[in-house]
């Protein structure tokens, strides 16, 4: 900027307008109307933007501006409510901690539906006046109609207008017998409840006296609130964690905070939103994908208002609009889903632990399976034990090498005498269809996705090919359109061909359900197959992963895992740590209520270590081992990763951006492995980097500023860059 330019003094507000193109980078300055002098930091604007409008975000308040004063645009309009000052400086954090930009990561803080405009919903609604009251004593002249709504409105109070005849009501309104006037009505979702209740808070376990004790030491704080803290409750699974959760939100809110709750899923974890919503009634608020936009969106002024105080949610709901947060809780922290897929790629766990630092909240994480990164870095508080003292359910490792079946005979036998008791059973397969891939037995032709190089997973029940990774469906083959010849072969079993075959062994006294992405399909569907299995007294749960989330089922006599080693033949340094949790959170879901019970785990790695510790119930045992194995290899918490992946239509144009990255980052010190390349996914080359590090910080700025340097020239020849800091 010129120095001789005059500069504007007034009142000017920085906007970062809300574009997702990298190449865009604010903040912009504005100069505000008087009658704008109300707008703050993290005001939502309509603000003029070259030629077009855009909306944008105040990040800060000036009193001068660098630019002259015929070079600043006046904004359009202020759009309430806007976003809470501290989830503006939250926002910038994330952009800079992942890589990404200050729009998109302002737009994960933004009101519900600020893109598609939702507005409150305001209905009209009719009032009595005094002059209406005298007019129905005094036998002034009325006809029916009009008679009848006086009298409704004198009967029920006010009314919403449709209920009596807007018309009716305008003509008294006109005469000055009632009022007309709209008032603003709140969406509220319908309770997601179902399952097992308490009534009354039961007495709490000596062991979880303890542990809640040391939290509501660091809530309350020795010199007053305000203290922080960082917790890792690491309790066996149905030890009771839910419980210490609700006594630490029920101490928060009596300090007068508010407290937000982390949960994986609502649809897999309605028990657990239930007992909040049981516990707290209407201070909770729920904020998930399957409201409505109206809902989402007054759900969040309830929050912002404070007429809300406690917060239930997946990842986004971290980003609750609460004023004073005491409280975090992290429920089943050792979840995939606390990882966002999309740009900004944060991790939930991380946004919590920041967000409670900004508002020296405590943090409270849970699991039966924490990540290692997590008994390292949070002080940890244990339950060892089940409620009443019931034991873990025993574990038997079945060697599936030489059997040609999806089920041991050991298995096949349990399953009977759970047929004969008229009790429970799970069965999980992490993967869904009937078949994983088909092949010509004349050509050997493999049936592939034509976008991604994987193979096309036969779903028997929709008679469809379908790739797993895109979504690309096509009809299932009668014959090979390579050879003609008829002999297709399927090859592996899924989801639905075990249901199958649980259906034509035990199906006519043990009812079978499934529960996966596809039998999942359809609003409700989740809960309901859930509830139905919840009520049946007897019968078969099948299904992906989604069987071992922390639903609290009584009467589940056996577990069952196919396919237990499936995790481990991914080629990820998380493997060991997955098939951990898979076992052990389905271990989890057996045996709770009188009975004991047992789990049979099938695998063709029976040796495998994290399967062993599984068995053993021993998650001290592998966390230790786990964390000697990472230190060996610079993993998690032992330095972090970043991964780039480059992708165009083309390999050799990702393979250029890939290398002009690599000589970027290089100098800077990092370790940066690649590029390597990846299966083409969507019809899109891909190519990778990884830098390993130990330095993030330093690690995280210099991939940004090589990911900026390259960023116009990527997008010239069709390629899309995106990082990924700490990858999953
Ligand atoms: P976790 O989350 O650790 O797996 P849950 O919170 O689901 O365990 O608790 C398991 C069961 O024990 C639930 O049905 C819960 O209502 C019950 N429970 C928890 N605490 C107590 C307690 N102190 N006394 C009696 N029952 C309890
Ligand atoms: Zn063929
Ligand atoms: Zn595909």
């Amino acid at each position: 900027m010129h120095a001789n330019l005059p500069r504007t003094p007034g009142l000017i507000a920085r906007v970062e307008p809300l574009t997702l193109t990298r190449a865009v980078r604010g903040p912009f300055d504005y100069r505000l109307r008087p009658e704008q002098a109300d707008v703050g930091v993290g005001a939502l604007l309509r603000v003029p933007f070259g030629s077009r409008k855009t909306l944008g975000i105040v990040l800060e308040l000036a009193t001068e501006s660098e630019l002259a004063p015929e070079r600043l645009a006046e904004p359009d309009a202020v759009l309430p409510p806007g976003v809470p000052a501290d989830l503006v400086e939250l926002a910038g954090w994330i952009a800079r901690e992942y890589c990404s930009t200050p729009a998109r990561a302002l737009t994960l803080v933004l009101p519900p539906g600020t893109a598609g405009g939702v507005k409150r919903k305001q209905v009209l609604v009719a009032e009595l006046t005094g002059a209406g009251g005298d007019a129905l004593d005094g036998g002034a002249p009325l006809t029916d109609r009009q008679r009848a709504a006086l009298e409704a409105l004198r009967r029920d109070g006010p009314t919403p207008a449709a209920a009596l005849g807007t018309p009716t009501l305008r003509r008294l309104e006109g005469r000055g017998l009632v009022e007309v006037g709209s008032r603003v009505q709140t969406r509220r979702p319908a309770s997601v409840a179902i399952g097992r209740r308490l009534d009354s808070p039961p007495e709490l376990t000596s062991e979880q006296r303890v542990a809640l004790d040391v939290v509501l030491g660091a809530l309350t704080g020795a010199g007053g609130a305000g203290e922080g803290g960082r917790y890792l409750l690491h309790g066996v699974t149905g030890s009771g964690k839910t419980e210490v959760y609700l006594r630490a939100v029920e101490a928060t809110l009596a300090a007068g905070r508010g407290a937000i709750v982390l949960v994986p899923e609502i649809a897999l974890t309605p028990q657990t939103v239930g007992r909040f919503q049981a516990r707290f009634g209407d201070v909770v608020a729920v904020l998930h994908s399957g409201l409505g936009q109206g809902e989402r969106h007054d759900e969040w002024l309830r929050l912002r208002s404070g007429e809300a105080r406690v917060c239930v949610g997946p990842r986004s709901a971290v980003f609750a609009p609460l004023a004073e947060i005491g409280l975090i809780v992290v429920d089943e922290e050792h979840d995939g889903s606390y990882k966002h897929e999309g740009d900004p790629r944060y991790d939930a766990r991380t946004v919590a632990l920041r967000r409670a630092e900004q508002h020296g909240a405590v943090v409270l994480a849970g699991s039966a399976t924490p990540r290692p990164e997590s008994a390292v870095a949070l002080t940890r508080l244990r339950l060892p034990s089940r409620i009443d003292g019931r034991s873990l359910p025993a574990v038997e490792v079945l060697d599936m090498r030489g059997v040609h079946h999806p089920l041991h005979p050991r298995t096949r036998m349990a399953l009977a005498d759970v047929r004969s008791a008229g009790g429970k059973a799970i069965v999980l397969l992490n993967r869904r269809g009937w078949s994983n891939f088909l092949s010509c037995r004349g050509c050997g032709n493999v049936w592939m996705c034509p976008n991604c190089e994987v193979a096309l997973v036969l779903h028997r029940a929709s008679g469809q090919l379908s790739c797993h990774h895109c979504g690309h469906r096509r009809r299932a083959p009668s014959r090979c359109e390579e050879c003609g010849s008829v002999a297709v072969a399927r090859h592996g079993v899924g989801t639905e061909s075990v249901e199958q075959e649980l259906r034509e062994a035990f199906g006519a006294e043990l009812p079978v359900f499934r529960l996966d992405a596809d039998a999942a399909a359809g609003k409700d569907r989740l809960p309901r197959t859930l509830a139905a299995f919840e009520a049946a007294h007897a019968g078969v749960l099948v299904g992906t992963q989604m069987v071992a989330k922390g639903h609290d089922f009584a009467e589940v006599a056996l577990g069952v895992v196919l396919d237990a080693d499936q995790t481990l033949r991914f080629p990820d340094f998380r493997a060991e740590e997955r098939t951990f949790a898979l076992v052990t959170q389905l271990a989890g879901r057996v045996g709770r209520g009188e009975e004991g019970g047992k789990v049979l785990v099938q695998t063709l790695a029976p040796a495998a270590e994290s399967i062993e510790f599984a068995a053993r119930h021993d998650s001290d045992g592998f966390l230790e081992q786990e964390l000697r194995r990472r230190k060996v290899l610079g993993y998690p918490p032992h330095g972090s990763l970043i991964r780039i992946v480059c992708s165009a239509p083309e390999a050799p144009e990702a393979l250029d951006v890939a290398a002009r990255l690599h000589g970027l980052i290089a100098p800077s010190g990092q370790t940066v492995l690649g590029p390597a390349p990846l299966f083409r996914l969507r019809g899109r080359s891909r190519t990778q980097l990884v830098i390993k590090c130990t330095t993030r910080d330093a690690a995280v700025s210099a991939v940004g500023a090589a990911v900026d340097e390259c960023a116009a020239d990527a997008v010239r020849r069709g390629v899309n860059v995106s990082v990924d800091v700490d990858p999953q």
